[in-house]
């Protein structure tokens, strides 16, 4: 009776030995990936159809993917002219800055299909560093040349922590927790947009393990999977989980780890 009880522990252990080897194996690949950028991932093209098809146009082209934008939401704001549908009394902004939603414009970005960390990070600087999933803009964590958000600008932004500025109304911190949200991420796995170097930018937390990320790197960044992705782990800025002034949460106040794109 001893004999076979070893035979199976031996069978079970070389067993066990085989797949965690064959497990480490796979995870010093990924590890691989990520740091010589040589062998890039695709972006999950499923991500795309989250994008608000009322005011973005996705053109796939070989190796590349064109965003086109007019800059409007498909959210409430009190940013919009009183005539028209979206239009609320401000929820959470104290102050309106001028301007409101509309006119004619458009912000294009061509990124690659599969980006790449570039061998060195690049600041961000004014104007728009990404664009939502609603259309609107993504700005950073500036206002004007050298003016970090305060206190007096925090104040003009609506629930979907945008404001309008002399390009338009855009997005500068994570939106409130208010029953007027129904469609942006506000502490939770939605997608946030795609940032002008390419990568998707997602919320706080993350669909690979349903919780706020553990693993990010310096700019909120990691390699893990997402409701897009079926799976496949790819590189993805998260919104860092981290009050930026009292409690507004910044939505990207980090260097792009790609190469960034011009948003024109
Ligand atoms: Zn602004
Ligand atoms: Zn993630």
């Amino acid at each position: 009776m001893k004999y076979p009880k070893f035979t199976l522990m031996f069978l079970l252990g070389t067993f066990i030995f085989t797949s965690s080897c064959s497990n480490d194996a796979e995870k010093t690949d990924d590890i691989d990936n990520t740091d010589d950028t040589s062998d890039a991932i695709s972006t999950p093209l499923s991500a795309f159809d989250e994008f608000n098809s009322d005011s973005v146009t996705i053109s796939f082209d070989g190796d590349d993917i064109t965003i086109d934008s007019n800059g409007t939401p498909n959210h409430t704001s009190p940013y919009w002219e009183e005539t028209n549908a979206l239009y609320i009394e401000p929820v959470v902004a104290v102050a309106l800055t001028p301007g409101r939603i509309g006119g004619d414009r458009s912000f294009t970005v061509t990124v690659p299909s599969a980006p790449e960390k570039a061998s060195s990070s690049s600041a961000t600087g004014l104007g728009p560093i990404g664009i939502s999933v609603t259309g609107v803009p993504i700005f950073n964590d500036t206002e004007g040349p050298n003016r970090p958000l305060e206190e007096q600008i925090v104040e003009t932004f609506d629930y979907a922590g945008a404001h309008n500025g002399p390009s338009g109304y855009h997005y500068h911190i994570e939106s409130s927790d208010v029953a007027e949200n129904t469609v942006l991420s506000q502490d939770d796995e939605k997608l946030v947009g795609v940032m002008a170097d390419g990568f998707l930018i997602y919320g706080r937390k993350c669909s690979s393990t349903g919780d706020y990320p553990t693993d990010l790197d310096v700019s909120g960044a990691h390699n893990a999977s997402t409701q897009h992705s079926d799976g496949e782990a790819f590189y993805h800025y998260h919104i860092i989980n981290e009050f930026y002034l009292g409690t507004v949460i910044a939505l990207f106040a980090v260097d792009l780890q790609g190469t960034p794109n011009s948003i024109m």
